[in-house]
């Protein structure tokens, strides 16, 4: 499939039909196809687009909440309106499932809506006084002009969740999306014009030039408040780059999640929980299953279950509607996958399923693999497989598993399968983790928060406190009542 006349509708007038010497081009994973290619902005746009938003802060900062809120809500409503439409464009530039973008493009929207409401609630607060003759307040205000860098592996809602927060409570944006798919955010951005976002509100800067980009978003002392996602050491580049001008950050970064099945789970539940924390997006997000732990007693049983499940798995390309896992996002993440694999077997590892690529749908298509037998001096037990691949390691006890589980440099997501409620307590607070899932293998939503500890990150995203990372609070002090 290509672009249809309803997709470009939505890309509006930033992707060319031809390449010129100033644009790159959208592939398709699935068959390597060019999609169109798109103007690719640098410097000079960068900083037209932080000079704008400046000068657009100060109406749209300062408009009652409400305003705000209601063009969030239309933006909320045609994005759902646009589902297929959004589904595709994110399917064909990715690869991913259609009927997992579906539930992208829902998930992402969940984001506008939430954020819409929940801006409407950023209090202050009146603090009494400890001396007489005194009033003290605090105010929420915007933090200004925010900059964000998005990955490719969720585009439509790794940009909703830090856009909408910010937008409602009244900063403006400048976004780099990730060079692999620039089209779901320039479709995000003209429905947000449709809905009636202001000009200069949102500004989307297309490019492979990342990093010198990313310098100026990082230094420009007009940019307040910087928000990333993607990998660690990228992550820690940036970080450091917004130290000369102390901006606010946001950073979500690589994981390396374990996920807990003690000998007392319920097997179906905790089968069932791995698949989808493993193999969502071809086991390309942050918060995939890394590790699977399984305890000694339940090991064979788990193993032959999650092998069975993984073998049921149609890979395929993404548009087609059985399709449960597209092909990888490029040449480098299927051999950083295949070096994983070939070195956990090499030093022991047995693949129970899969490994390889199915050279007869093509280069970017990774079979769905377990491994058991991993041990920790294997890369795979160290790094981020961002692949379908279940990596099994077997365990004695909960102190073991606990140690096992978190002994990693990361902190994102964990997740813990056992019917023993003391147990999944004393787990859930000793995991060094920002998240964990307690039976529950897919925790991702609007109205929690997520985000890491330890080399993961810092701040968090969605719920209250995804609203607050775009606010500062002043502290008013009267005196002389
Ligand atoms: P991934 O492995 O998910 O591609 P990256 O950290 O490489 O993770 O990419 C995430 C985002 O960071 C993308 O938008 C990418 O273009 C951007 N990026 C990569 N390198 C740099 C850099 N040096 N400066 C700024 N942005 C960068």
């Amino acid at each position: 499939m290509s672009l249809t006349a309803a997709h470009k509708a939505l890309l509006g007038k930033r992707i060319l039909t031809n390449a010129n010497h100033d644009s790159f081009s959208v592939t398709n994973p699935a068959n390597g196809e060019i999609l169109c290619h798109v103007h690719n902005a640098g410097s000079k746009e960068t900083l037209k687009a932080i000079d704008a938003a400046h000068a657009a802060f100060t109406d749209w900062g300062q408009k009652p909440q409400k305003v705000r809120s209601d063009i969030l809500k239309k933006w909320f409503a045609l994005i759902l309106e646009h589902t297929e439409d959004l589904a595709q464009i994110v399917t064909l530039e990715q690869g991913r499932a259609i009927r997992e973008t579906r539930g992208e493009v829902a998930y992402g929207a969940g984001f506008v809506e939430w954020f819409a409401e929940e801006g409407r609630r950023a209090y202050g607060r009146t603090i009494p006084a400890n001396v007489p003759g005194k009033q003290l307040v605090t105010i929420q205000q915007p933090v200004g002009v925010v900059a964000a860098i998005t990955p490719w592996n969720f585009p439509i809602s790794m940009i909703t969740r830090k856009v909408a927060p910010a937008l409602s409570a009244g900063c403006t944006v400048v976004l780099k999306p990730s060079e692999e798919t620039p089209l779901s955010a320039l479709a995000l951005a003209e429905l947000a014009r449709q809905a009636g976002l202001p000009d200069g509100v949102l500004h989307i800067i297309c490019t492979t030039k990342a990093a010198e980009v990313g310098e100026i978003l990082t230094s420009d002392p007009l940019v307040k408040k910087f928000s990333f996602t993607g990998s660690t050491p990228v992550g820690k580049k940036l970080y450091a780059q917004c130290a000369s001008t102390i901006k606010k950050i946001s950073l979500e970064l690589g994981g390396n999640a374990p996920v807990l099945v003690f000998d007392d789970a319920d097997l179906d539940v905790a089968v069932a929980g791995a698949m989808l924390s493993k193999y969502r997006n071809a086991g390309q997000t942050c918060v995939c299953a890394n590790r699977i732990l399984v305890q000694a007693g339940i090991f064979d049983a788990f193993a032959a279950k999650l092998t069975k499940a993984a073998r049921a798995l149609t890979l395929a390309d993404g548009m087609a509607e059985e399709t449960a896992i597209g092909p990888l996002i490029n040449q480098k993440a299927v051999d950083k996958v295949d070096a994983l694999v070939k070195d956990a077997t090499a030093k022991g590892a047995k693949l129970t399923v899969g490994g390889g690529v199915d050279a007869a749908l093509g280069p970017l298509f990774y079979k769905p693999s377990v491994l058991t037998g991993v041990t920790h001096d294997m890369r795979i037990f160290n790094e981020e497989i961002f692949g379908p691949v279940a990596s099994l390691i077997k365990f004695k006890d909960e102190a073991e598993g606990i140690k096992l589980a978190n002994d990693t440099p990361f902190g994102l997501a964990a997740y813990a399968f056992t019917k023993d409620v003391s147990r999944a307590w004393r787990v859930g607070r000793a995991l060094d983790y920002g998240m964990v899932g307690l039976n529950d293998g897919v925790m991702s939503t609007e109205v929690a928060p997520f985000g890491g500890v330890k080399e993961s990150g810092i701040g968090r995203e969605g719920a209250i406190e995804g609203l607050e990372e775009y606010m500062e609070t002043k502290f008013l002090s009267f005196g002389a009542l």
